[in-house]
């Protein structure tokens, strides 16, 4: 018959799912409506996991996590112009931490666009994006999405990982082809994060300041994390006697508890350490751009900086020895580097031991508080019981206080497993890093969230609910912004723009589709609600009452927030 004979097709629908698959990419994070609702209806009857947001914003943040976790670009899917702009604050925040994700959003026509004729969500999605991400390409053609697809990847990828922006008019979709040809135009990337390695001049001159140090330190950074070397890193800290210090999300690449670990001397060894080696952590402000007070008498310290871009050498201070590569490759050589040659810094190391030993015992009692109202305290030592009891977790932390004294009270025991607000401190990433964590790690998770961070996301708990993910949100709920005691200094009927609803019930919103909502006023029954819900694996949020007075303004960062010298408020 004439249907037999015709030759079989494909379009661009099914050429984008191939081209995906094609490159292990089975985890799409999505916002449907036009253009892009069959090709996600698609995706779903061809296997791949599709899982549907409530905002564009929340699916990018968990596409971005996923590329973090997996070392594989995340893939978010929105609608143009408002949709594509909301997936696109996601973009440049997975760009800012260096996490690669691609950003795939439909397309109004081309002709119409470009004319500014007044299209259906008219907007130049590609001039926009570019300069908020690390490369942005647009298809026009059916048989170049194999090849766009590919061009992807390999950027969000390779060298420093990132953002990268996919423009699909819609007319691509509809597109037709010849089957075999189509399949043909597929690209599968050929080692998309090839080995570098540095020059031995270039490792020589770090293991000469290593050999020569009577202080070393080694601080690690999301990217020691994301590079998954997990063997080589603890080899190269135990082989080398060096204390070492993690960033947030580098947290658990060593158990927190290590012996050699300095997380709990902090300042002493940034003040005192003659020789500092930095692996995927960069100079910017969370690590006080590299100078100032924190890091003592100036000039009293020498830098070799592990990183893949070599543009961040000398970002902030002098680089004495720059070691450009991949951290895999670069921690390999340097681990061979050592054997033999380095003594280890123990007299040192007995010195930042002893700093931290007095630092965590004067920090322990407080952590046993069973107070009600509870404090930050008081409940985080609830919190960080669960995590020691259940290491393999994930642990999503957003908020201001709740942020700051998380970080330093809840160890970390595994790689990759705390999630974070990362290289912008940005509030809003709560929910969408919940969901991702649980589809991509298939373990339980513990997000724990100020009141006023889970408001930028949360309506995605109906998501939680609907996709049943095993995630337990901890709401520290103390009625407001750092605290709940501002008040209006007119006396007016408007509250504070610090404050909230005073005595909210957060708990009742999971309730209302489906999931288990809990009400904890101390910290005896906020372990217990969190642990039956680690063991259920049921969607559960916990409003976990705190004190209203108990905050800190802008938490650890007050610093940065400028206040009025002519009026106090
Ligand atoms: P943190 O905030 O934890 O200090 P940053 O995000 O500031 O971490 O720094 C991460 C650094 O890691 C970035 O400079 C990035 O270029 C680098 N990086 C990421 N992946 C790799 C890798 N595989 N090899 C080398 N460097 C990497
Ligand atoms: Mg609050």
């Amino acid at each position: 018959s004439v249907v037999e004979d015709a030759p079989a097709l494909t379009d661009g629908f099914q050429l984008v799912i191939d081209a995906l698959k094609l490159n292990d990419i089975n985890n799409l994070y999505v916002v449907p409506g036009i253009p892009i609702s069959d090709l996600l209806r698609m995706a779903q009857a061809e296997g791949m996991r599709v899982v549907s947001f409530r905002h564009e914003q929340n699916a990018g943040n968990a596409a971005a996590i996923a590329g973090f976790m997996t070392k594989k670009p995340g893939v978010c899917m929105t609608v143009s112009a408002p949709g594509f702009l909301n997936g696109l604050t996601a973009l440049a925040n997975a760009t800012t931490n260096c996490f690669p994700m691609i950003l795939i959003s439909g397309s109004s026509e081309r002709e119409i666009v470009d004319l500014q004729q007044g299209d259906y969500e008219e907007m130049d999605q590609l001039a926009i994006a570019k300069p908020l991400c690390k490369a942005a390409f647009r298809i026009l053609h059916a048989q170049d999405i194999g090849i766009g697809v590919a061009r992807a990847i390999r950027a969000a990828v390779s060298g420093r990982p990132g953002g990268v922006y996919l423009d699909l008019p819609a007319k691509l979709f509809s597109q037709v082809m010849d089957a075999a040809e189509g399949a043909k135009s597929l690209v599968k990337v050929v080692d998309p994060t090839p080995a570098q390695y540095p020059s031995a001049d270039a490792v020589n001159r770090a293991l000469d300041l290593l050999k020569g140090a009577k202080r070393p330190l080694v601080i690690f950074g999301k990217g020691a994390a994301y590079a998954q070397a997990d063997e080589t890193i603890r080899s190269f800290v135990e082989k080398s006697g060096i204390p070492f210090l993690q960033m947030s999300m580098a947290k658990g690449l060593l158990p927190d508890t290590h012996p050699q670990s300095a997380g709990a001397a902090r300042s002493l060894v940034l003040q005192e350490a003659d020789v500092v080696m930095l692996v995927g952590a960069r100079l910017n402000w969370l690590l006080s751009h590299g100078k100032g007070k924190t890091w003592g008498k100036p000039g009293s310290k020498k830098f070799i900086q592990v990183d893949i871009e070599p543009r961040e050498m000398d970002s902030n201070v002098e680089i004495h020895a720059p070691l450009v590569g991949d951290i895999a490759s670069v921690m390999e050589v340097l681990l061979k580097g050592i054997e033999g040659g380095l003594t280890p810094p123990t007299e040192w190391m007995a010195t930042v031991a002893a700093k931290r030993e007095q630092n965590v015992a004067k920090m322990a009692p407080k952590l046993m508080s069973n107070a009600s109202p509870m404090n930050f305290h008081g409940a985080l030592g609830a919190l960080r019981r669960v995590i020691k009891e259940r290491p393999d977790a994930m642990l999503v932390n957003e908020g201001a206080n709740t942020l700051d004294l998380a970080r330093g009270i809840i160890d970390m025991y595994e790689p990759r497993k705390r999630l974070d607000v990362g290289t912008w401190g940005v509030m809003g990433v709560g929910m969408g890093y919940a969901v991702a964590a649980a589809v991509e790690s298939g373990k339980p998770v513990l997000a724990v969230e100020g009141d006023s961070a889970f408001g930028f996301s949360g309506m995605e708990v109906e998501t939680i609910c609907r996709y049943n993910l095993p995630v337990c949100i901890v709401i520290f709920n103390n009625n407001g912004i750092y605290r709940g005691t501002d008040i209006n200094p007119t006396g007016g009927a408007d509250p504070s723009p610090m404050v909230f609803v005073p005595g909210s019930r957060y708990d009742k919103m999971m309730e209302a589709f489906g999931g288990v909502g809990v009400h904890v006023t101390n910290p005896d029954e906020l372990y217990r609600a969190v642990n039956e819900a680690m063991d259920s694996g049921r969607p559960t949020l916990i409003n976990a009452v705190i004190d209203p007075a108990a905050g800190t303004e802008s938490g650890n960062i007050g610093s940065l927030n400028p206040t009025s010298s002519v009026r106090k408020m």
